[in-house]
């Protein structure tokens, strides 16, 4: 019978059934993780696993032709499949980034477009396992009066969808001015109580975990640990993509770092399952107005103090006080990872540079190229290593940014790649002059 249970980080004694309503050790007071029973999952082998996985990806098969869905008995083997909430997440496409990667000096790199979803970030991959779990809860008789979250605008997207499709109230506190009006929209568009702060994420954070000590208020934040075994799909797909085979490094931009702990839990289950003999490098990219984790790495993780994240053009990452702290080092010890960081500048370049070769980066998405841009000029990533960058969220939800970039208008920022729209009169001749401009210029 395959199970899987919460246990404490720290190994407290005790475990329970996902159906409780848990998201701490009662104990220690430190956070949750998901462990499977692996002596079941080996009842099939490695490549029994690959040949299903396949099977199932982009298929008709509902609901395993959701990227997540088709790793269930991996992810969340007990919800019952009339439960599943499921908006087609996962299965994203893995970018060859040949241009970016030759500017860069890289012959092997790819984007992993975890952005291209639903609600246009990676948080769906997390809350399609989340949402279900609490329709599973309400299936068994259980009063569930509303899901909360703190978000600094992409968990909030993310979990108002998922219960606007599944009919279970979503409250969600959002920190003011500090998000993108379209991130704002989403949950006011998809019926969400949108409840907007006059503080920081950190400061709605806080509230919202005094809220969920209530018994029928469910937590949607990424100290429920539920969240993460959907995202560690990340990493199983990569590979898949790869053919089964890891790349040598993987990029992740970081903020409450909830990401970069799934996206090593997804390694390390291919390697405690038979899938994979060899784990790649992580490296965490965090914004230098928001970099808590940076700080800590520059002390080999011996200190780590929680700070005030200053503005970014990164605002999905401008978290100070990251709940997965302690996760995600244990993680990067384990991986050899490192720490990078990246200005205004730097990402913004980065992000500018990366779309002229096709790609549509989010700021996030920048902070992690900029990262890369930095390991690759100080030799720590060679030409031939394969990386794969982890894309979080679709650039469409920041047109802000990218507009302010290209007329020249973004704090901090020399725009050095600057495509501003040319104006021109209606008339053949002055179209033709553009276009010969244009040529010479290249
Ligand atoms: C949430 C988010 C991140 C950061 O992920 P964490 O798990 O909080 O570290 C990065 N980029 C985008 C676009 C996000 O929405
Ligand atoms: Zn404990």
């Amino acid at each position: 019978m395959l199970s899987a249970r919460y246990h404490c980080l720290n190994n407290c004694p005790g475990e329970c059934s996902l159906d409780t309503i848990i998201y701490s050790c009662p104990q220690c007071g430190d956070l949750l993780e998901v462990r499977h029973d692996l002596t079941a999952l080996r009842q099939k082998s490695a490549a029994e696993w690959k040949t299903l996985f396949e099977r199932r990806y982009r298929s008709n098969e509902w609901p395993y032709s959701s990227g997540i869905w088709g790793k269930k008995e991996w992810v969340n083997p007990h919800v019952t499949d009339e439960n599943i909430v499921s908006l087609g997440e996962g299965s994203t496409h893995l970018f060859r980034a040949e241009r970016f990667g030759r500017w860069i000096g890289l012959d092997h790199l790819w984007v992993k477009h975890c952005g291209n979803s639903h609600s246009g970030s990676f948080k769906d991959l997390g809350m399609t396992v989340l949402v279900s779990q609490v329709k599973q809860i309400i299936a068994n008789g259980k009063k569930i009066r509303a899901v909360v979250c703190a978000s600094t605008g992409d968990t909030s997207a993310s979990l108002a969808a998922y219960c606007a499709a599944s009919g279970i109230p979503a409250v969600v506190l959002l920190p003011k001015d500090k998000i993108s009006p379209a991130q704002l929209i989403q949950p006011i568009a998809n019926g969400a109580l949108t409840l907007v702060l006059d503080t920081d994420f950190d400061g709605c954070m806080a509230i919202v975990k005094e809220l969920a000590k209530r018994p029928d208020i469910y937590l949607a934040n990424s100290m429920n640990s539920l969240r993460l075994e959907g995202q560690k799909t990340i990493s199983i797909e990569i590979t898949q993509q790869l053919n089964w085979q890891a790349p040598d490094w993987v990029i992740v931009p970081g903020g409450n770092l909830g990401n970069i702990s799934a996206i090593g839990r997804g390694f390390l289950m291919m390697r405690d399952l038979g899938l994979l003999d060899r784990l790649p490098r992580l490296v965490c990219a965090q914004a230098e107005k928001a970099n808590p984790l940076y700080e800590s790495y520059k002390t080999n993780f011996q200190e780590f103090h929680p700070k005030r994240a200053e503005p970014t053009a990164a605002s999905a990452i401008q978290i100070g006080n990251p709940v997965s702290v302690r996760k995600a080092i244990a993680m990067l010890q384990e991986f050899d990872g490192i720490v990078e960081q990246a200005s205004e500048d730097e990402l913004a370049n980065a992000a500018a540079l990366g779309d002229k070769g096709g790609l549509f980066n989010c700021p996030h998405t920048g902070v992690a190229l900029a990262a890369l841009i930095k390991l690759v000029e100080r030799g720590e990533i060679k030409k031939a290593g394969r990386v794969v960058v982890i894309s979080t969220a679709n650039g469409l939800k920041f047109p802000e940014f990218k507009v302010r970039y290209h007329l020249g208008q973004l704090a901090e920022v020399k725009s050095q790649y600057a495509n501003a729209p040319v104006e021109v009169a209606a008339d053949l001749e002055r179209v033709m002059e553009a276009i010969k401009r244009r040529q010479n210029a290249l």
